[in-house]
């Protein structure tokens, strides 16, 4: 494993070779079968307890191999360059259903870094509202600090070309991962989504109070929204 490195091969090693490539085979039809389906997870507004908001989760339900954890299909899409495909159809279907059963709601989807580095997605953005007619400021993207890693000018192009449509841009998971404060400077975003990791303990920790204190602080200041995950 590289010079002067060593691995010792583990039954359990090629066990997880063989589920990652049968993910991928697998994945390859799911969109076909219909196997994917989104879940909606509320957004509750806190200053009067309305739901303002759902956030589009994506779910596999394989015949055979059964639920299939985001968390264990998202890398292997991602890693197998079918995460565009994937992330395009969940973009047209959740405009689909949010223009059709949830009048009135802004809804997010999570997009990974592969798709706002291609040059279409804006397209595919377009595209997916003007098929469900629904409004650019009903949508919101919501995009991970990792996106920032490569500093692609396509990505950012990407953003501004959101902005400028009034579709709203969040950055995900903030508090965990690299957090670089620079990021925020980067790009106006519309929300910060505090990390799940924070927002669970905020009873039984206060470091965990003083973190989010100290981010909806800045947010405040940036003039951006907060949305407590979890
Ligand atoms: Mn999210």
């Amino acid at each position: 494993s590289g010079r002067g490195r060593a691995e010792v091969f583990a039954r359990s090693l090629g066990e997880r070779n063989r589920r990652k490539l049968t993910l991928e085979h697998e994945l390859r039809r799911a969109l076909a079968n219909k196997q994917f389906t989104l879940y909606w997870q509320p957004k509750v507004q806190t200053e009067d307890w309305y739901i303002c908001g759902a956030e589009a989760l994506l779910r596999w339900n394989h015949p055979t191999l059964g639920q299939i954890p985001p968390s264990e299909f998202i890398p292997v899409a991602e890693a197998a360059g079918l995460i565009n495909e994937i992330g395009t159809w969940v973009m047209k279907e959740a405009c689909r259903v949010a223009a059709k059963e949830l009048p009135g709601l802004t809804i997010s989807i999570n997009a990974s870094p592969a798709q706002l580095q291609r040059t279409d997605f804006i397209m595919h953005v377009d595209a997916a509202l003007s098929l469900a007619g629904l409004p650019p400021d009903h949508l919101e993207v919501e995009i991970t600090e990792s996106l920032f890693m490569d500093a692609s000018p396509v990505a950012l192009r990407n953003l501004r070309a959101l902005h400028k449509r009034g579709v709203r841009v969040a950055l995900d998971d903030f508090g965990t991962g690299y957090s670089s404060l620079a990021y925020l400077r980067k790009f106006p975003f519309d929300t910060l989504k505090i990390d799940r990791a924070f927002v669970t303990e905020l009873l039984s920790r206060p470091d965990a109070r003083a973190i989010v204190r100290t981010i909806i602080d800045l947010a405040r200041t940036l003039g951006m929204d907060t949305v407590a995950e979890g």
